[in-house]
């Protein structure tokens, strides 16, 4: 019997991992991947953070500043999610993938394609980039179709036409880049609300952590300016269209009749939680989350839920936000 599992060793896994080894709890932490840096191993290289490293940092060590004094990149995250492992003795098991986590008694059971582990308390820490989301729209479009997770750079679409979907922050950081290179279009369900200059990603997070208490904390914005979609909003392409209403052999077409030709399609259209693995459970609520008190699952109390957004925790999808909700979960321990 293991007294603690975590599944998952992204940045929500690791930090859950540091509190544990603090508080030492007997634990270890199963990953899927065959190397550590949880979902940034798989973003685009050239995608710095939204905020700096001192601001992007797991508990106890902070991250490097990058050589170039700039906010680091996806990189640079990698290999600091895998110092932090390496440093705190992190007891990762990878490539371990988890099946199905099911009760067992006064126990739940953890079922993997490496084995099985008796827990007392299971921490799920999987995370959202496994289940990319694009929404159905009728018709077939004949172009090339992708969506964040399968975006490099924007070198492909050199010369070509792209429709770029989404209003947040990695469709604006992609429509920045590719457009560049491309001929864009920038479609988005409601108009995009950029922050103001001199606000980053902590901005964002001390809005998610006021909402959590209740405070309003006002229409802030949801898009950070970071430099290249400055330069993007100072060379005009950053000007949203509203959502098409279907897709054509050759492209768009808008309710009231317009249509645009196109070559590429990039999906910036976000997530869903990775919560397959918990099905055995049947905690899932109408909207497909299941419900939380704090990380605790309300119908299930051995189980928590970290990372994820932010019904899990204020910002606990990031970096910082991560940190300061698995400190909790533990102390709740
Ligand atoms: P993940 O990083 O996804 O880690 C989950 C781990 O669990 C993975 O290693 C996975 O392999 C493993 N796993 C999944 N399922 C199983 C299973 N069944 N069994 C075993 N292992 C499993 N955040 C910031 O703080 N700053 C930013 O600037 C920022 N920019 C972002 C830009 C983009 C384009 C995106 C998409 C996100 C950004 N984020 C940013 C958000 C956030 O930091 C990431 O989404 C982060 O990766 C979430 O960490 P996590 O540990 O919750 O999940």
């Amino acid at each position: 019997m293991t007294d603690v599992v975590v599944i998952g060793a992204g940045q929500a896994g690791l930090a859950a991992g540091y509190y544990l080894r603090r508080a030492k709890r007997d634990f270890v932490i199963l990953d899927a991947q065959e190397r550590p840096g949880g979902a940034w191993r798989h973003l685009w290289p050239s995608l710095r953070l939204f905020s700096p490293a001192q601001h992007s940092s797991l508990p106890g060590r902070m991250m490097p500043v990058p050589a170039d004094g700039g906010y680091p990149t996806a990189g640079d995250t990698v290999a600091y999610l895998t110092d932090y492992e390496q440093r705190y003795q992190l007891p990762v098991e990878r490539p371990v993938s988890v099946r199905a986590v099911r009760r067992d008694g006064d126990a739940l059971l953890v079922e993997s394609d490496r084995g099985s582990w008796r827990a007392n308390t299971v921490v799920s820490a999987t995370g959202t980039w496994w289940r990319p989301y694009v929404p159905h729209y009728p018709g077939a479009f004949g172009g090339r179709q992708l969506h964040t997770v399968n975006y490099r750079g924007p070198e492909p679409f050199a010369g070509k036409r792209v429709v770029i979907v989404g209003g947040a922050n990695s469709g604006a950081q992609i429509l920045a880049e590719v457009s560049t290179v491309a001929e864009t279009t920038w479609v988005t369900q409601r108009p995009p609300r950029l922050l103001p200059d001199e606000l980053d990603g902590r901005a964002l997070f001390e809005h998610a952590t006021r909402r959590i208490h209740g405070e309003s904390g006002g229409d802030l914005g949801d898009i950070v300016a970071v430099p290249p979609v400055r330069d993007a909003r100072d060379r005009g392409v950053l000007k949203a269209e509203p959502m098409f209403a279907r897709l054509t052999p050759d492209g768009v077409a808008w309710a009231d009749g317009s249509s645009l030709p196109v070559d590429v399609i990039i999906w910036c259209t976000g997530f869903r939680p990775a919560l397959g693995h918990l099905a055995p459970l049947k905690l899932r609520g109408p909207d497909g989350l299941i419900p939380v008190d704090g990380t605790r699952a309300l119908g299930e109390p051995r189980l928590h839920l970290l990372g994820y957004g932010d019904w899990t925790g204020p910002a606990s999808a990031t970096l910082i936000g991560a940190s300061r909700t698995a400190r909790e979960l533990i102390r709740r321990l």
